[in-house]
């Protein structure tokens, strides 16, 4: 864009036919005052860049002679007052008091609303411009194109986008400046300057932009979801609480069950805060909750069907040896002449004794790899649950990671300056809400519920909560679309 915008400025204050005329002229002549071979078109900025101070007192003479000069400064002005070091700044020096006399914001207002247009390669604005280049080149023999094209008859762009022809030569005229700009634009240095020095110009803009959460019609159904995520958390409460007064628990060995009994109350809060929260529905937030239930699943069925009374004994000491590795780290950061410093020490004393009622701190070992010793793929896959991994786990991995696929989508939009090349700015939007993170969140609790219901010997309620919840949450959804 940089290369072709003084085109689209002359198109913009001369008139489009009048600027495709200014603009050969212009190339034309200096051309004729280019002494270097081989010259070039003098179709993009850049190529002005050669010039030297003796070629453009004479270049300027002669836009004088053909009463130009002043139309073709005034038409670039906006460019030229603002961007100083373009090669095409020349004839503006020259009309040093028109120049002195440039109110700036006028020049930024207009030279935003060029951009804008040029920044659509499709646009009419921006294809006059490029048609225009196209006809210097094809003088300045730079493009050698047989006849029998639609480069035969170049006004035909003065219809577009209305006529066949038009159309046929606009995207003739695009792949053919398509492959030599984007190979400037990586390298001259007056696009380097245009870009870098815009930011200088003028600040990044942030439109304002409505959230993209569900529109105002929907307030009723996540009213009603709402209603049924509040009903479920009091009956799925209730229904698992009954359900652990029916389970086997074996008190001589109580572990196994408290693990897996806090394992599933991890997972009844977490599908009872979504399904409770339209926050949590978010498609950020909501996916990270996913992600941490998930996790939770595959170690509560692994354990169930794979673990043995060591691998609770090991996940027990992995959770206490963390909590002694952040004990030690608060401990050598305790300073006497700290405000906080007795709320630290009695923290620490809480810690340790929290610990020490399980297994004395002393003999804990502090284990930083992976409490079973096997990734979460393999625990997954050793556990059945395969599939809940390849869907949920480690895409939702990139969301809770914060990688780039997750980041660049939720995280940045486009910078609406048109001066700043479309590059991408923070995005402080609400992202879109997605009713698919409650009905999943309460899915993956419904598998959570039947691992540990195998385990304990419990048998499925009538009215199961988790079914109740889809089966009326999937209902309003569906109501909702119709
Ligand atoms: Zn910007």
């Amino acid at each position: 864009m940089p290369e072709y915008l003084w085109l689209g400025l002359l198109a913009d204050r001369l008139g489009e036919r009048e600027s495709a005329v200014a603009g050969s002229t212009l190339a034309h002549i200096s051309r004729d005052h280019e002494p270097q071979s081989p010259k070039p078109a003098f179709a993009l900025t850049s190529d002005y860049s050669c010039l030297t101070s003796g070629a453009h007192s004479q270049i300027m003479s002669d836009l004088e002679k053909r009463g130009l000069l002043r139309r073709v400064s005034e038409a670039l002005c906006p460019l030229l007052a603002l961007y100083t070091d373009c090669p095409l700044a020349f004839l503006l020096k020259h009309e040093s008091a028109y120049a002195r006399a440039v109110d700036l914001d006028t020049a930024l207002a207009t030279l935003k609303r060029v951009s804008l247009d040029m920044l659509d390669r499709r646009g009419r604005l921006a294809m006059i411009a490029q048609t225009t280049a196209v006809h210097i080149r094809l003088a300045a023999g730079e493009l050698r194109i047989p006849k029998g094209t639609p480069f035969d008859n170049l006004d035909a762009i003065f219809d577009y986008p209305d006529t066949e022809d038009s159309t046929a030569l606009a995207s003739l005229v695009r792949a053919t400046l398509t492959v030599p700009t984007q190979v400037l634009q990586g390298e001259s240095p007056w696009c380097s300057y245009f870009w870098r020095h815009g930011y200088d110009v003028s600040v990044c803009e942030f439109h304002e932009e409505p959230d993209v959460g569900p529109p105002a019609e929907d307030d009723t159904l996540i009213t009603d979801l709402l209603r049924v995520g509040s009903d479920f958390r009091l009956a799925v409460v209730k229904e698992v609480t009954a359900d652990w007064t029916r389970a086997r628990i074996d008190l001589s060995a109580p572990l196994k069950s408290e693990v897996l009994g806090a394992l599933l109350a991890r997972q009844v809060r977490f599908a009872t805060a979504v399904a409770g929260s339209p926050d949590l529905w978010a498609v950020d937030v909501g996916r990270i909750v996913l992600r941490c239930m998930v996790d939770t699943h595959i170690t509560l069925a692994w354990l169930i069907r794979q673990g043995t009374n060591e691998s609770y004994n090991a996940f027990v000491e992995y959770g206490l040896g963390q909590e002694k590795l952040l004990l030690e780290h608060l401990r050598s950061r305790l300073d006497e002449t700290d405000l906080f410093t007795a709320q630290l020490k009695e923290r620490i004393h809480g810690m340790k004794q929290w610990i020490d009622a399980q297994l004395m701190t002393e003999l804990l070992p502090v284990n930083v790899g992976a409490w079973s010793g096997k990734n979460t793929r393999d625990m997954a896959e050793e556990a059945g649950c395969k599939d809940i991994y390849d869907l949920s786990y480690s895409p939702h991995s990139a969301v809770l990671h914060g990688a780039w696929n997750a980041i660049a989508r939720t995280n940045l939009r486009f910078c609406a300056n048109p001066l700043h090349r479309l590059h991408r700015v923070p995005s402080f939007r609400e992202p879109p809400l997605l009713l698919e993170s409650m009905i999943q969140a309460v899915e993956v609790l419904r598998s959570t519920l039947t691992e540990w219901r195998a385990a304990f010997d419990v048998p499925l309620p009538d009215d199961p909560a988790c079914g109740n919840f889809l089966k009326q949450a999937l209902g309003r959804c569906s109501e909702g679309q119709g």
